[in-house]
């Protein structure tokens, strides 16, 4: 098939799924349709192919994308226009990629389920009656629905993997560092990072070879040489220490989840390696302290949305700080405007040691827990998250209960270390996602053992 014919057949898939899905915030069919003819061109000139020559992509929409409209799923930004590329946009495009248009999340990438999209919810491509998950939702959504070929998703706290395991498709958050965040519209910049969200894990190990990699425009991008991920996908995992944290398969976990990871480690069993059950004894503050910090660097971030440099601006003639107020009060949704506030009165003067600092300690604990385990193990496996896709709007009035479902994420946000979320089974006919957790910089294993596991 030409890149024509494939960016076709991803418009058409979008244009009979997505009225349901709702996967997508603004679509590039113009766009995609140019780079199309370029490729093609390419292909008959028989110049040599990028990585991802020809496939079809969407981003998620906290991704700058030079002149197409990027809203982070916010009514504050409902018609901003970047003025430049996002370095992951850039080396897409060296790949050869084809952009196809911009994904629907969680306002500023806030929230577990999508339901906090200006825009309006995804739905699940398995049950449109439940979430997706979040806040990548739309990313998910659209590769389980089959609209693209991949998509890049942002995750602070579970973003990629935690959607990727409601939607039953492969989630890989690498390590904090290897991909670059310039041009990710800042949440938490401790903890963001980009990652692939794919069908299969050579699909992923394909993509992240195409985006990981040092960025001087980033001042937290590692100075680490880039290894060839896809000749790791050997399937050989025999003798391969597993470590299985008892907190992670416990209580809160539904039985139905618990018992799907646990065939999965029988089938990595069968394939050479061996687990055991270890402990990271200080899981249970996790979620608290990344609530704390995220929201402490999300008020700072987010002090840029003023009314004055982007996006909406109510000016009713009262002044600066009214324009302030005013653009602000009406921008933010709900969400944000709770986590504002939550971070603003965790960094004021005076409660910094109380909160800030401790949760800061909790994050260096968390930390060396893996550093311990990691010691004897290879990998660190459990669940992607405590259930499957539940129903939309059933947790909407509890934001508490909607933070714990990232319990198993965030432990690994806060360590900085990569995972990747793959399917390994239904639960009542929804998805179950696998979280194989790995070392920092070594994606190569966490690659290889999904790989093998598939
Ligand atoms: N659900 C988590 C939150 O609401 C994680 C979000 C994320 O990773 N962007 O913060």
């Amino acid at each position: 098939v030409s890149v024509s014919e494939l960016t076709e057949s991803s418009l058409s898939a979008i244009a009979e799924h997505d009225s349901k899905v709702h996967a997508f915030l603004t679509l590039n069919e113009e766009g995609a349709r140019a780079t199309a003819r370029v490729l093609d061109d390419k292909l008959a000139s028989g110049a040599a192919r990028g990585l991802l020559f020809g496939l079809p992509a969407g981003i998620k929409d906290n991704i700058v994308t030079k002149g197409l409209r990027t809203t982070c799923a916010s009514q504050f930004l409902t018609n901003f226009q970047p003025i430049y590329d996002a370095t992951v946009v850039s080396k897409l495009r060296q790949a050869d990629a084809v952009t196809i248009g911009k994904l629907n999340m969680d306002e500023f990438a806030m929230g577990g389920s999508n339901e906090n999209s200006s825009f309006g919810a995804v739905r699940n491509p398995w049950d449109l009656e439940r979430v997706p998950g979040g806040s990548s939702g739309g990313s998910a959504a659209a590769v389980a629905a089959g609209e693209v070929f991949f998509t890049l998703g942002s995750d602070t706290g579970g973003s990629i993997r935690q959607p990727a395991s409601y939607c039953g498709v492969v989630g890989l958050k690498p390590t904090y560092g290897l991909v670059s965040r310039y041009g990710l519209v800042a949440f938490a910049s401790s903890l963001d990072q980009i990652g692939p969200i794919t069908r299969t894990v050579e699909d992923s190990a394909y993509v992240l070879q195409a985006i990981a990699g040092y960025d001087a425009q980033d001042s937290t991008s590692a100075k680490v040489s880039i290894p060839d991920y896809l000749s790791s996908l050997t399937g050989d995992i025999s003798g391969l220490r597993i470590a299985v944290p008892k907190e992670y398969i416990g209580e809160g976990v539904d039985a139905s989840v618990r018992e799907s990871v646990l065939s999965a480690l029988s089938v990595l069993e069968g394939l050479g390696a061996v687990w055991e059950e270890v402990s990271l004894p200080h899981t249970e503050y996790a979620v608290a302290a990344y609530y704390l910090l995220s929201s402490s660097e999300a008020s700072s971030n987010l002090a840029r949305f003023d009314g004055v440099r982007y996006g909406v601006r109510v000016d009713e003639g009262g002044g600066l700080l009214d324009l302030y107020h005013n653009s602000r009060s009406q921008g933010f949704g709900p969400e944000v405007k709770r986590r504002i506030m939550l971070g603003t009165y965790a960094l004021s003067s005076g409660y910094y040691d109380a909160y800030y600092l401790k949760a800061q300690k909790v994050r260096t604990l968390i930390k060396q827990d893996f550093d311990e385990v990691f010691k004897k193990y290879d990998v660190v496996i459990g669940p992607t998250a405590p259930t499957t896709a539940f129903k939309l709007g059933s947790q909407t009035e509890d934001p508490l209960t909607m933070y714990l479902n990232d319990i198993l994420t965030i432990p690994v946000s806060l360590a900085g270390i990569p995972a990747i979320s793959i399917p390994c089974g239904f639960a009542e006919g929804l998805p179950v996602g696998l979280q194989i957790i790995g070392k920092e910089f070594d994606e190569s294993t966490v690659l290889r053992v999904a790989h093998a596991f598939e």
